[in-house]
């Protein structure tokens, strides 16, 4: 899979890619991932300037269509594939566990930042074929969403994490959120590690660890719990 991300701030996106266990699939090739800057794609070679004000009046600024379309173009003259445009805006649809699901079957991302004002709603009808949001909240650029998506679809690849039960057990992955882990010592400050656990009998710990499921997804999240009864419910009803 290749995700491409063009942003005004490429170094702030390659720092966190080049870490932990995104950084060591892509040295491993199991994941290509660019950074591209904007800036670079700016027709005033002597400023690089990639904003203006906006029509109409308003503060801030708006970043304009040129240099992204520029930067498009030089992405598509690199790649074989067309990408699936993808910009950052809390206007998006709110991605979650399922989306990223989704986006890992597509071979080739483009995610494109915005910042400031946001872009000029041109380039959006010109190349993008989804908006996506991280959250009801404004952030004051789209990298930390890019890295948020580039970083949930990543670990779901062939290869990035040592096998598929390491995110099929993971919260949400079934409407539920995992059961609670504990690690060594098995006494800690008082508190001891669940006697099930120790046991070795592993249908009692999966009966455990499901029952567990159940509670605390329905203590913490109580809208998920209520959507997981009522798929059951259907389920039943077949
Ligand atoms: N003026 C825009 C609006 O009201 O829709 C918000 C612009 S925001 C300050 C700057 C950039 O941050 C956006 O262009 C977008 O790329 C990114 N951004 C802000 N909040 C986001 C969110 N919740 N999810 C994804 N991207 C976000």
């Amino acid at each position: 899979m290749r995700i491409d991300i063009a942003t005004l701030f490429p170094e702030m996106c390659e720092q966190v890619l080049s870490e932990s266990i995104i950084g060591r699939a892509r040295k491993k090739g199991l994941i290509d991932i660019y950074c591209h800057n904007i800036r670079d794609y700016s027709p005033d070679q002597r400023h690089h300037r990639v904003d203006d004000s906006p029509y109409g009046g308003g503060k801030g600024m708006v970043m304009q269509p040129e240099p992204i379309y520029l930067c498009y173009l030089d992405i598509l003259r690199q790649s074989a594939s067309v990408p699936h445009v993808i910009y950052l805006s809390p206007q998006g649809k709110v991605f979650d566990e399922k989306k990223a699901l989704a986006l890992k079957e597509t071979p080739h991302l483009l995610l494109l930042c915005g910042h400031y004002e946001g872009v000029d709603e041109r380039i959006l009808e010109k190349i993008v074929d989804e908006e996506l949001s991280i959250g009801d909240y404004v952030l004051t650029g789209g990298e930390l969403a890019a890295l948020v998506v580039t970083d949930a679809v990543a670990r779901l690849c062939d290869g990035v994490l040592p096998d598929a039960s390491c995110f099929e057990e993971e919260s949400l992955m079934n409407g539920l959120l995992e059961y609670p882990q504990y690690t060594r010592p098995e006494l800690w400050e008082d508190k001891k590690v669940p006697d099930v656990l120790l046991s070795g009998h592993h249908k009692n710990i999966e009966s455990w660890r499901f029952s567990q499921s159940l509670s605390r997804t329905q203590k913490k999240r109580p809208d998920l719990y209520a959507a997981y009864q009522k798929k059951r419910e259907k389920n039943d009803e077949k």
